[in-house]
């Protein structure tokens, strides 16, 4: 079985302060009922604004935020059903990065302790044990490992998001989520970040689920493509088949403005309106407000996701051209 995850619904909703007593309970619906699968050893892009709730769903899918509801099915098991223990023990297997490194790695740690810490908290391995893999990993990911006993701000913002990978891959996992992790960096140093990333994906099988609002660098990483939009995967698809052949409005218009080297030129869309509020979403299709393309029935009916073919997923009522 090629399907490491399964996600079925999911759904993260914000109570919001002061509703309830009295008034009518309301929530701010960051993530509203988000389905997907991930293959072992495949990058899952996830783009969308800020504010779609990219973030949020992914830290949903690992449990660091507790879903509202839905499955979250990894090798055939729910993890939503484990508790903490059993869950915690599972950890190894599912790590995350972040976009800063520097704000998640303890200043007042060497880099050697923040990289082999996750070894302290889930294996035996005594000290010297745990120094010897430590090393393997610097030097895996490029870091000189005769920096060993130095401490983060010693280091670049390239250089700490090695750090940070070192860290996040050295139990092995078999899924890492990375929420906009070259982001912070200047381009030349994300495209060392990306390569790096590849060849460990390569070397070690890890999946990765990598969200970015850059929709440039998720065609670079992916193997597939989902796209958010206000709590909800609106399309998603093999990249090549994405890219080429957008068939959501939202994912045409994204795709229209960024800068191609394609001869095909497209005519660039500019949404209209603001993004709408998680708190009150439009009925209906949820990009209602905001379609070139809307009619009566997109205000009334959800549009569920549906396969246009060869799995690529979409829900609209009118999608292609
Ligand atoms: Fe636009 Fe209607 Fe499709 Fe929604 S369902 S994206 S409003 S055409
Ligand atoms: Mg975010």
């Amino acid at each position: 079985n090629n399907v490491l995850l399964e996600v079925k619904d999911l759904k993260k909703w914000f109570p919001i302060k002061g509703s309830g007593f009295g008034k009518e309970k309301a929530f701010v619906k960051a993530v509203d009922g988000v389905s997907f699968t991930l293959n072992r050893s495949e990058t899952l892009g996830i783009v969308g604004e800020s504010g779609c709730g990219k973030s949020t769903m992914g830290r949903s899918v690992l449990r660091l935020i507790e879903p509202t509801e839905g499955q979250i099915i990894y090798e055939g098991e729910d993890i939503m059903t484990l508790d903490r223990k059993a869950l915690r023990a599972k950890r190894k297997e599912f790590q995350m990065m972040f976009q800063d490194p520097y704000a998640s790695l303890n200043p007042r740690m060497t880099v050697g302790e923040i990289i082999g810490e996750p070894l302290e908290i889930q294996t035996d391995m005594n000290s010297k044990e745990r120094e010897a893999k430590v090393l393997e990993i610097m030097d895996l990911v490029g870091l000189n490992t005769q920096y060993i006993r130095r401490y983060p701000h010693e280091f670049s913002g390239g250089q700490r998001q090695r750090i940070g990978i070192a860290r996040a891959i050295i139990l092995q996992p078999k899924l890492l989520v990375c929420d906009e992790p070259v982001s912070a960096l200047d381009v030349s140093i994300q495209a060392q970040i990306i390569n790096l990333m590849e060849d460990l994906q390569h070397h070690m099988g890890i999946a990765f689920m990598f969200i970015s609002h850059d929709l440039s660098v998720v065609r670079h990483i992916s193997d597939r493509v989902a796209v958010m939009y206000l709590g909800h995967v609106v399309e998603y698809a093999e990249k090549d088949e994405l890219y080429n052949n957008p068939s959501h409005p939202y994912t045409i218009a994204l795709l229209s403005v960024i800068p191609t080297v394609e001869k095909t030129k497209r005519e660039k869309i500019i949404l209209q309106g603001d993004l709408p509020s998680p708190a009150n979403p439009p009925s209906g299709c949820c990009f209602h407000t905001r379609c070139y393309k809307a009619q009566q029935i997109c205000k009334e009916c959800t549009p569920e996701l549906k396969d246009l073919g060869n799995g690529h997923m979409c829900a609209c009522h009118f999608p292609g051209k």
